[in-house]
């Protein structure tokens, strides 16, 4: 893409010696977005193959503090919010129309929603942003949704949702198999599919999927067709998708197979897509073409 800039590049989940809250320039929020990690000590019920967390490493801290998570949030949007960030590296490299902030988006090292305090955190996130107005920021919630329907979660997700929340939910297969082939989850693939619908149907949501070369191969015909049938049962059943994100491998994971799809294997399913949803919103993002 030709915005793309190293701060794009730049996805390390710390910022100086903060425990929860950390920045990055992102490609699909296409400006700053302000990361909340309630999974510090790494844990999480999916395993997928393309995970860049570093898991070999011991983590810092295995608590989550929300009074602590809330002050370094606070100092995080006071450099935002006053331009402060951009002259730091490496987001000094954000080009102008990037140089916006987007929103705060729970997405850790693990999947948020299995924190305790999940809706403890996102209450205190939905108050710092009203203390200063920031109505156009959004609160992301990005899920491997697997508890979508847990009542504590359900809690966290009724703030988020009426403090400009968006649920960015991750399918990335159409068979039981290929999911766990590429989730290596214990959750059952039906849970995933029964979660989405419900959240779809209440709220809405942007559905995020990671398709990758896997061990040498990509999904194949049969795979992707599963993959649509899916989508089109969660549409017919009434659920709203506002967007369809589709992405493939960005950085080096600590799986070596895990690797980009070409833009021309992106751009053939994405016309496919495009072709049986044509109401749809569908992004396309693209990885490294030489590391493909
Ligand atoms: S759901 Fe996210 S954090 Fe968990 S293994 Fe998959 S990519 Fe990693």
């Amino acid at each position: 893409m030709s915005d793309l800039v190293p701060a794009h590049l730049d996805h390390r989940r710390v910022w100086r010696d903060f425990d929860y809250c950390y920045p990055v320039l992102s490609r699909r929020s296409r400006g700053l977005s302000l990361g909340v990690n309630l999974n510090p000590d790494k844990v999480c019920n999916f395993d997928c193959v393309y995970c860049e967390v570093d898991r070999l490493s011991p983590p810092v801290r295995r608590d989550v503090d929300v009074d602590q998570m809330g002050q370094e949030l606070e100092l995080l949007l006071d450099l935002a919010v006053s331009g402060g960030i951009y002259d730091i590296p490496p987001f000094d490299s954000a080009l102008p129309g990037q140089r916006r902030l987007n929103d705060i988006a729970f997405s850790g090292d693990g999947e948020p929603t299995t924190a305790r305090e999940f809706p403890g955190a996102v209450a205190r996130a939905a108050a710092l942003k009203g203390a200063r107005d920031l109505d156009d920021v959004k609160l992301v919630l990005i899920t491997d949704a697997s508890r979508l329907q847990a009542p504590e979660v359900v809690q966290g997700l009724e703030i988020l949702m009426a403090n400009q929340g968006e649920i960015w939910a991750k399918l990335d297969a159409g068979t039981e198999a290929y999911y766990r082939e590429i989730c290596r989850s214990r959750v059952p693939f039906a849970r995933i599919l029964d979660n989405l619908l419900v959240a779809a149907r209440r709220w809405g949501i942007v559905l995020q999927t990671l398709f990758l070369s896997w061990q040498g191969r990509g999904p194949d015909d049969r795979e992707l067709g599963a993959y649509a049938n899916r989508v089109q049962a969660i549409l017919e059943q009434g659920g709203r998708i506002n967007a369809l994100q589709i992405y493939t491998v960005a950085r080096p994971t600590p799986e070596p197979e895990a690797r980009p799809l070409r833009r021309l294997q992106m751009d053939a399913i994405a016309a496919n897509l495009r072709s049986r949803f044509p109401g749809l919103a569908i992004e396309v993002y693209y990885g490294p073409e030489e590391w493909a």
